[in-house]
């Protein structure tokens, strides 16, 4: 049988529109053997998709994807094959739980006085109890025709240095990635080429990643060009990272991107689950 990684994806446990039964279940339709579910900061989605799993026979993978702040710089990094129930992870996790909903009220206010009211009753009922992200505040503003479309919303208020913007101070990525190696997980560097950094950012990055115990970097992601893949290959074997594969897949409604719809990993870089 072929084997199809998807190892980033997200539920109604943070930003995602589908509970993570449902994420799974979509997953194995589209073909996917291997699945990591990864809500930012939770681990909520954990049970309901390790359960699915089985009832689908897919092979499931436990993560997340966390947020964390390096010099003065916001980097999502992914724990892949943690144990859900590690008591270090699940205690440290609590404090960027609560960080989210205190950010969140501080863009509503900040919303608030751009005269767009009640965003923080409406995202609250959004989530729906999973983590609120600015995904949900981008909903918001368009479905109530403050913006035409989501990139609209974070162009002129949620995106850094925009009037909602709210700057927060992350989880340190060391300790970060100390919880997910105590978690007995691997750190993987999310999206590497999201972060608009200069090629000397870039380096610095790495290295420090890679000295604090990271292991992996995302080298395939929903919507990677052949160019993004190249680049994201080299680094991998500048600083020895295994490679990820993630689609980042977020609800159906975005047609671009599709669980499992990823480039093969090419032969010469060692595939991240080999550390698992
Ligand atoms: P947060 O972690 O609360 O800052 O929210 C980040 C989330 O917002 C990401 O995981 C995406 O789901 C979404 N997001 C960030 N930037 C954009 C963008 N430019 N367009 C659409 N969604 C975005
Ligand atoms: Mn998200
Ligand atoms: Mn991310
Ligand atoms: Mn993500």
């Amino acid at each position: 049988m072929n084997e199809k990684y998807d190892l980033h994806c997200h539920s109604t446990a943070s930003d995602g529109s589908l509970s993570p039964k449902e994420v799974v279940e979509r997953a194995h339709q589209q073909g996917v053997t291997s699945l990591a579910l990864t809500d930012h900061d939770t681990i909520n989605g954990q049970q309901e998709a390790a359960e699915s799993a089985v009832a689908n026979n897919i092979n499931y993978i436990p993560g997340i994807e966390i947020s964390t702040t390096w010099e003065n710089k916001c980097f999502h990094i992914l724990g892949l094959n943690i144990d859900p129930q590690n008591a270090t992870l699940n205690s440290n996790i609590k404090s960027l739980q609560l960080l989210r909903t205190e950010r969140a009220k501080k863009i509503a206010l900040k919303l608030e006085k751009r005269r767009v009211p009640n965003a923080y009753e409406a995202v609250v009922t959004m989530a729906n109890g999973g983590m609120i992200t600015r995904a949900h505040f981008a909903k918001f503003l368009l479905e109530n025709s403050y913006v035409s479309t989501q990139q609209q919303a974070f162009d002129r208020y949620l995106g850094k240095g925009k009037t909602a913007f709210v700057s927060t101070i992350w989880a340190d990525l060391h300790d970060v990635i100390h919880w997910i190696n105590q978690a007995g997980g691997v750190a993987v560097v999310a999206h590497p080429l999201r972060y608009k950094l200069t090629a000397s950012w870039m380096r610095r990055f790495l290295s420090a990643f890679k000295d604090a115990g990271g292991q992996g970097i995302e080298i395939i992601t929903g919507r990677s060009s052949a160019d993004e893949i190249r680049k994201s290959i080299t680094f991998a074997h500048q600083y020895q990272l295994a490679a990820s594969v993630g689609s980042d897949f977020h609800t159906p409604e975005n047609q671009w991107v599709e669980l499992g719809r990823l480039a093969p990993l090419p032969d010469n870089i060692q595939p991240v689950w080999e550390l698992f």
